[in-house]
């Protein structure tokens, strides 16, 4: 793994340099409150092992073009003027609908043949923050997280209370559990039960590290034209997940964190995330250390999250508009705007 992650660090910054690793191009884009400062919005899919091989040509067509619908929902808000907030949620809600992704549609399937839904959003300048956890019955569980933030005086539901919140909004729709799965879901916990059966001898607890154990949780972090920092984290978790098990999606600071400054969404094995602090960790070296996004993502996904065992990566950007996209797997599908206008999308670790 140390090798492999060192090369692909290097693929990531040798291929994004003019894009995204040359953060001194837009050093000059400034923080401007007038309502003119300059737009940028990053988005993942989900980070795993996400081999070319393995992926047909209709897919990754399918899923481009996913992930650019999600820009265009994102850039669309965002270059009208409107929030970083309404951006995020917007962007996830649209990667919430596709069934190529691990949430909403096309979640994964729990240990028990069902979904459990996490999700959650902050807003950086206010340090607003709303997160929903093991949701089942509500489509667009950012949606939901949203409201959280928004309508009640708490940070984060869980389970039946969150249910019954989103009973108290009409307009938050409600679908049958099953919606939410797909027969390649099917198929992932099919394998993840047969492997699991076949280790169970051998060794306890990890199948986690089953290569498609997860990947396709989706996020999004924008900056407005108000220089307002959100970010927005939705999963359906890992598939086989059990006893009600909650990864860093929602939880404020591990998957998700926005604060002045800086907003990261993180994917991968959420347990090193959570353990990590990861999305708040890398904005605090930003602000405290004054790391530049790059340097403080790269350390934490590069160096931290390996060093424990843990693999994923993060989406992040800064209120100068820097954007960063570290991940320590072979994949993470992930989009981009920058603040000069450009607009891209990536899957593996060498484009
Ligand atoms: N981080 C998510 C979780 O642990 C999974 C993922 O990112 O794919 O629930």
């Amino acid at each position: 793994m140390p090798a492999s992650l060192s090369s692909n660090r290097l693929r990531l910054c040798g291929a994004l340099v003019a894009t995204l690793c040359a953060g001194a191009a837009w050093a000059d884009a400034s923080r401007d409150d007038t309502g003119s400062g300059p737009i940028a919005l990053v988005i993942h899919g989900g980070a795993g092992v996400i081999e070319r091989d393995a992926l047909s040509a209709d897919d990754e067509r399918e899923i481009r073009a996913a992930l650019d619908q999600a820009l265009d929902a994102g850039q669309g808000i965002l270059g009208a003027g409107g929030s970083a907030l309404d951006a995020v949620e917007a962007t996830v809600r649209v990667l919430e609908e596709s069934p190529r992704f691990n949430a909403g549609h096309g979640a994964v399937f729990n240990a028990d043949g069902g979904h459990e839904l996490d999700a959650s959003v902050m807003e950086g300048h206010t340090r607003r923050a709303g997160a929903v956890a093991g949701v089942t019955t509500v489509r667009n569980p950012v949606r939901l997280a949203r409201r959280v933030m928004d309508a009640s005086p708490h940070v984060m539901l869980i389970g039946d209370g969150a249910e019954r919140f989103a009973d108290a909004h009409d307009d938050l729709e409600r679908v049958p559990n099953a919606w939410f799965g797909t027969p390649q879901r099917r198929e992932q916990l099919d394998r993840a039960r047969a492997r699991e059966a076949a280790q169970r001898q051998a060794r306890h607890g990890r199948d986690a590290d089953a290569p498609d154990a997860y990947f396709g949780t989706v996020g999004a972090v924008a900056l407005d034209r108000d220089g307002r920092i959100a970010a927005a984290t939705s999963t359906g978790g890992m598939t086989n997940k059990r006893y009600g098990r909650v990864g860093d999606a929602p939880i404020i600071g591990a998957g998700t964190w926005a604060d002045a400054g800086c907003g990261v969404s993180a994917t991968g094995w959420g347990e090193f995330f959570i353990r990590n602090a990861v999305a708040h960790d890398i904005c605090a070296r930003v602000a405290y250390r004054g790391d530049s996004l790059q340097t403080a993502a790269d350390e934490v996904v590069m160096r931290v999250i390996p060093e424990h065992g843990g693999d994923g990566g993060v989406i992040a950007l800064d209120a100068q508009g820097h954007l960063a996209l570290p991940f320590n797997t072979s994949g993470m599908y992930r989009g981009w705007l920058a603040p000069d206008g450009s607009r891209g999308t990536a899957i593996f670790a060498d484009e």
